[in-house]
């Protein structure tokens, strides 16, 4: 199993001396990102023009690459289609789900530990949508609880992007379906982090991120699941061209496209997309398996090593592995401050408000070693107060 991790460390460029634990933000570049988009930009776009789209394939290229991350959540070919951000994919869920749940129910049910882009979209379906929905908030462990036959939709973030905190998405979807609740998971810190099955939990929709764990570049296109059978039912809200049945016949009436196309709006940020599909090169031949074992590791023993050095510091993640995703937080009520010395000394994490420092592991390129070095030098900045200085408490833009 090392083998596996000591060949796709390989595959990373991240600067000498970095110790990067941030691949839950925004992923490092690969050799096979930097590589592709180069040969692209002279060889397709620079020479083949607008001809590419047929004879490099980028017309299909959100299939394929949806297919790629298929494998990657349990969802069978055909079922996944790379496209938009992750907020606008949650709009397109959402309102699809809506509409199959008919109007006898009305509630959205969803948690506090969800991110708060997904419950500013919810928001603005039922305001859009504009039949008297609303959005139930719930603390995570009384989600189960909630759900009854008063709810039209579950919308769930699987791992919560603050304290890593893992939901049960198979027992979760057993009593939605049970209650006849469409279900929605958002996977932005499980595709690519924890095995995920979908097909397995009997999932209605999902949608991700391609920029995190995926490591397709900032602001990579996200991705968006719809149940194989689902699909044909499925009236999109954002009925673009390229999701018509026949885009090139310049039809003026919408029809949409057969199964998971219908689920495309327009044209492809072409660039990044290219960029996503070469970053999933790294997940060639990786089992998520694997990748879950030594990700529980490398957090146990990031959470043995700073509980030892810094007593100060409160772990905000469970201590369980199991129900946990592939991150770790801790909470400081300098947090910000103690992530800014962080970086400044090359381990690179982030901070989520109020008081959370958070780190990501990625068995793809963090081991062992640097678990240890990134406690240290932690332990460091704690002890010495090296996070007390007036550049590190000074708040960018983005944390
Ligand atoms: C990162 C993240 C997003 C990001 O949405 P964008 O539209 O890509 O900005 C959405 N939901 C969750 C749960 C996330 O963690």
């Amino acid at each position: 199993m090392t083998d596996i991790f000591q060949r796709t460390k390989a595959l990373f460029e991240i600067p000498e001396g970095v110790i990067y634990l941030d691949g839950n933000s925004l992923g490092p570049l690969t050799t096979s990102v930097r590589t592709r988009l180069a040969s692209e930009i002279k060889d397709n776009w620079g020479n083949q023009l607008i001809r590419a789209w047929n004879t490099a394939g980028w017309i299909d290229l959100p299939n394929r690459v949806g297919d790629r991350i298929g494998r990657l959540v349990g969802a069978p070919a055909g079922s996944v289609i790379a496209a938009d951000s992750t907020s606008v994919n949650l709009f397109k869920a959402l309102t699809a789900a809506l509409s199959l749940a008919g109007d006898g129910r009305r509630t959205i049910l969803s948690d506090r530990g969800n991110f708060p882009s997904d419950l500013y979209i919810a928001d603005g379906v039922i305001r859009t949508v504009d039949k008297g929905h609303s959005l139930k908030v719930v603390a995570p462990e009384e989600v189960e609880a909630a759900i009854d036959d008063s709810v039209a939709v579950l919308m769930l973030t699987e791992v919560d992007y603050a304290t890593g905190r893992l939901h049960d998405m198979k027992a979760l979807t057993a009593k939605a379906k049970a209650a006849g609740v469409v279900t929605i998971w958002d996977l932005a810190h499980s595709a690519g982090a924890i095995p995920v099955d979908l097909t397995g939990a009997g999932a209605d929709f999902a949608i991700g991120c391609g920029y995190k764990y995926l490591n397709g570049g900032p602001g990579a296109p996200a991705f968006i699941y719809v149940r194989p059978d689902l699909q044909d039912k499925v009236q999109p809200a954002i009925s673009g061209w390229l999701g018509h049945e026949a885009p090139f016949l310049f039809d003026l009436d919408y029809r949409p496209g057969a199964s998971i196309e219908r689920m495309r709006a327009g044209t492809p940020p072409m660039l990044s997309m290219l960029a996503l599909e070469a970053g999933l090169d790294a997940w060639d031949g990786v089992d998520m398996q694997a990748v879950r074992e030594r990700s529980i590791a490398l957090c146990d023993l990031f959470i043995e090593e700073v509980e030892a050095r810094c007593p100060d510091l409160v772990l905000a993640s469970p201590r369980d592995g199991l129900r946990r995703g592939s991150q770790v937080s801790f909470r400081h009520r300098e947090g910000y401050a103690v992530m800014q010395a962080l970086i400044a000394n090359n381990v690179i994490g982030d901070f989520r408000a109020p008081d959370i420092i958070r780190f990501g592991f990625t068995p793809l390129y963090i081991g062992f070693e640097e678990v240890k070095a990134a406690a240290a030098v932690l332990e460091r900045v704690i002890k010495e107060e090296l996070w007390n200085r007036p550049e590190f408490l000074k708040k960018s833009k983005v944390t």
